[in-house]
């Protein structure tokens, strides 16, 4: 499931690729698209879970994933692995063509146009470059969130702070044993704090290659605290771990009723509290 993790890794691979190719042509399924042919590819980038790639002419193709979007490479010539109708974006450079299937959004922007700037407005600090400035989004989040908004939807919230998906969603709630239905009103500043440190911390941590890893704990068992499991016993208390449908845009959410059965992380409480800076949780960048 593309998080912001993976699209940094997408971008970055992407930049390596193209930087500095011409592009022999571009589609763009169900869109009339500018003529592109020759534009130079300047850069790509990252914010969140949003790709951009920056274009001679002075335009900016951004790309969405979704939940099923992917980027494939195929030498030209080689059959797709996937039905050309689920290609949502194609772009050829000599000797290669590079595809997008399945892109919840695809669209070219105006570099420097209103809509490019709105969105670098309205998208949150991104979890995978920086540290989280804590009262910065907490502040976005006073401003953008009702109180009755749940702690899942605060989490997804791209506005707050970008490069939460459902994955890290659920691991996130789970170390700061803050149950997913509490209300905005009803966290705590630390609890806050230690939710998107930890997603930083998580995020940035699997910005390497292989499988995304939020539990780091070498005894064979498993490498993500609950997501995906539902009806195992919890790695911590034992308990039965549940997954639920909820929150505005019902996703699942992953968690233990036993270590999540409050409000979140308290400064008394228990000693396998993971701290946000515990190595043997979260390694270092
Ligand atoms: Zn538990």
């Amino acid at each position: 499931m593309p998080e912001g993790d993976t699209i940094h890794k997408i971008a970055a691979f992407l930049c390596v690729a193209l930087r500095g190719q011409s592009l022999e042509s571009v589609m763009l399924r169900g869109r009339d698209c500018p003529d592109l042919r020759s534009a130079e590819v300047l850069g790509v980038t990252s914010k969140g879970k949003h790709l951009f790639m920056e274009l001679g002419g002075g335009r900016l193709l951004r790309v969405h994933l979704g939940l099923y979007g992917a980027w494939h490479r195929y030498p030209t010539g080689q059959p797709w692995k996937k039905p050309a109708r689920q290609a949502t974006l194609v772009l050829v450079i000599p000797g290669q063509s590079y595809v997008c299937f399945n892109a919840k959004e695809v669209e070219i922007l105006k570099g420097q146009g209103f809509q490019a700037r709105d969105l670098e407005s309205r998208l949150g600090p991104d979890l995978t470059r920086e540290s989280p400035e804590i009262d910065l989004l907490f502040r976005r989040a006073r401003e953008l969130v009702s109180p009755e908004t749940q702690v899942t939807d605060m989490l997804l919230d791209q506005r707050i702070a970008s490069g939460i998906g459902n994955v890290y969603k659920s691991e996130v709630l789970f170390l700061g044993r803050c149950g997913p239905r509490t209300c905005f009103a009803d966290l705590s500043g630390e609890t806050f704090a230690v939710l998107y440190r930890t997603a930083g911390h998580l995020l940035r941590s699997n910005l390497g290659g292989g499988p995304r890893i939020t539990r780091r704990v070498a005894d064979g068992r498993g490498i993500l605290w609950v997501y995906g499991r539902a009806g195992l016993a919890c790695f911590r208390c034992g308990a039965t771990l549940v997954r639920e449908r909820q929150g505005l845009n019902p996703r699942s959410t992953y968690w233990c009723p036993g270590c999540q059965a409050g409000e979140g992380w308290q400064p008394s409480g228990p000693p396998d509290l993971p701290a946000p800076d515990d190595p043997s949780i979260m390694p270092a960048d």
